[in-house]
């Protein structure tokens, strides 16, 4: 929920809680857990939170955005639950402007240490700092072979991929998630656009819907 913050005359400040705008409130307009449909997957508001601290924590000032890789893992096979931050060189042992390497045996390690138990889905997604919610030909490539060795070592997981675009800084309204394709969402924070869009292994378009809990 925003905060808003005013400091009187007399330097006291008062803090209170401002209850309408969008801020990380969620639209009422969402469906909730019971009408989500059964195919591709569907994403809550509170996970593209997260999804949106992650992206945009690699910030520093007067130096580029770097490619960022996380997950999104669920205990079913429509619906993720978590996020796997994968911020560890164990993981990722390069990440620059416009490419970032990782190894799926570590990564599906932190996911099976973090959750405790065997996922039932597992959505690979990485930035693309100042560029599109497109796969390159490199993306299209990685994706077969992680999702060939995912195959090995989680063989009952569904593997997906998603690419998720962050805009450079500047100032606008936050907005909420809203599907902008059948592929797609899109959303911005007061600095940032964002926008991901998800993929099967043979980079075919991945049904996605934004839901809420109520
Ligand atoms: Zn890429």
């Amino acid at each position: 929920m925003p905060i808003k913050v005013s400091v009187k005359g007399d330097a006291k400040v008062n803090i209170r809680l401002k209850k309408e705008g969008a801020g990380l409130t969620p639209s009422k307009y969402l469906p909730d857990i019971g009408s989500l449909p059964t195919n591709g997957i569907s994403i809550s508001t509170n996970l593209i939170t997260f999804m949106e601290m992650r992206t945009e924590s690699v910030f520093r000032p007067n130096q580029e955005d770097i490619e960022v890789v996380y997950a999104l893992t669920g205990s079913s096979k429509n619906i993720p639950d978590a996020i796997h931050k994968f911020s560890s060189n164990e993981v990722v042992p390069h990440a620059s402007s416009d490419r970032i390497s990782y190894y799926t045996e570590k990564m599906v390690e932190h996911i099976l240490e973090e959750r405790k138990s065997i996922p039932e889905l597992i959505v690979i997604v990485h930035t693309h700092p100042k560029g599109a919610a497109e796969l390159s030909e490199v993306d299209k490539n990685t994706h077969l072979q992680v999702a060939n060795k995912m195959k090995e070592l989680v063989p009952n997981a569904s593997v997906m991929f998603g690419v998720h675009a962050v805009s450079s800084e500047s100032r606008m309204p936050r907005t909420d998630p809203v599907k902008i394709a059948g592929n797609a969402i899109k959303w911005s924070s007061i600095t940032r656009q964002h926008e991901a869009a998800f993929f099967d292994k043979n980079s075919k378009p991945v049904e996605v819907n934004v839901w809420t809990k109520v």
